[in-house]
């Protein structure tokens, strides 16, 4: 109902307060209420208008009727009154909630911006280079992180007693001594299980990228790390050879690295591969010349000889096929390619990092500078 002055018969101090209380609120009420621009100004003028508005009702019928003794007190409080109305009506706006003013939403106000996520540096770089692979054909395979010693290293032509076999290297899990060694259990030490696990599943021909994490039984510091990221690549097919592996990696560092950048193999080492290589690109940095900026100051993540190594690759050894030979990959009639990247390591260089466990922290000022 909507509200009326009252004629005032107490005059007491605690009956002001209370009338004055109610009025107060029913302007408060009203003032909630306004919906639109005629409401807003019928609301004014319903109590402010100076000929019958609210107002001026208040002031004739608890002023003009009040006793001479309490004439000074309603005097007082009708003027207390007078102002707050006079700040409730002024500050009375259309409304389009039906909150209580003092709860709803000014939309004028600026929003309060809540920060969304963005990808991880490691994660970022990740999918870029899963991206370049994809649109040459790849898919994406990926396998458990808790791996047996049979997938982790023989099956991938790793000799019973090869020092990655050693836990200086691997982190193996305990308790696992009863079983024969190939059913061991540890933290894989690459990405590599992965293509084993592929050539059972699907028959040649295949192109794969394996992203996912690695550990390794390192001590962290700036450049190491016990858990890391590797991405690792396979195609199989009939008459694979070295020149595929080089001209698919070319492609991808130029995808990566820009246009500008040469690559360049030199011969090295794999349990899995046979030849093996590692591929260095000339430095992204200092565009090959191990040099920055005009002081020719030294460019640190090249160590100024103008070539940085991205990955190790070669030719899948034939041994490895030898043990999914019965899913249609003979040595004699497929090979293949494989390399494998170490993710961490691209995203410091790429993101002039100098610290790998900055990536691993969780200090959200250093992770949002990438966002
Ligand atoms: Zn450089």
């Amino acid at each position: 109902m909507a509200y009326t002055v009252p004629k005032l018969t107490d005059y007491s101090a605690a009956a002001l307060d209370r009338a004055a209380a109610d009025s107060h609120h029913a302007c408060q009420s009203e003032a909630a209420a306004v919906r639109n621009d005629a409401d807003l100004k019928s609301f004014r003028d319903r109590w402010m208008a100076r000929k019958n508005g609210i107002l001026t009702q208040i002031n004739d019928l608890w002023l003009k009727g009040a006793p001479p003794e309490a004439k000074r007190e309603a005097g007082i409080q009708v003027n207390r009154l007078k102002a707050r109305i006079t700040e409730l009506v002024e500050g009375a706006h259309v409304s389009p909630t039906g909150a209580l003013d003092s709860e709803a939403v000014d939309i004028s106000l600026p929003g309060i911006r809540r920060p969304i996520g963005a990808e991880h540096p490691v994660i970022k770089t990740m999918h870029e280079i899963v991206g370049v692979f994809e649109k040459l054909g790849y898919s994406v395979a990926e396998g458990p992180v808790v791996e047996t010693d049979y997938y982790n290293f023989e099956a991938l032509n790793f000799p019973p007693n090869h020092p990655a076999r050693d836990t200086q290297d691997t982190l193996f899990i305990a308790g696992q001594k009863a079983k024969p060694q190939r059913d061991r259990l540890l933290l894989r030490t690459h990405t590599s299980p992965v293509q084993i696990r592929t050539m059972e599943k699907l028959r040649p021909p295949i192109r794969i990228v394996i992203p996912g994490k690695v550990h390794r039984n390192d001590p962290p510091d700036a450049s190491h790390s016990p858990m890391f990221h590797q991405i690792e690549g396979l195609a199989v097919d009939t008459n694979i050879t070295f020149g595929d592996l080089k001209g698919t990696l070319d492609h991808a560092m130029k995808a990566l690295f820009g246009s500008s950048v040469k690559t360049h193999f030199r011969p090295s080492f794999f349990p899995f591969t046979e030849p093996s290589a590692e591929l260095y690109v000339t430095c992204f940095i200092c565009g090959g010349s191990g040099k920055r900026g005009t002081d020719n100051a030294p460019c640190r993540p090249c160590k100024q000889t103008g070539w940085i190594e991205v990955l190790g690759c070669g030719m899948v050894d034939p041994n490895v096929f030898e043990f999914v030979k019965d899913n249609g990959y003979d040595p004699k009639k497929v090979s293949g390619f494989a390399f494998g990247m170490g993710v961490d390591r691209l995203a410091l260089l790429k993101y002039g990092v100098d610290d790998i466990q900055l990536f691993f922290q969780g200090d959200v000022r250093f992770l949002e500078q990438f966002g």
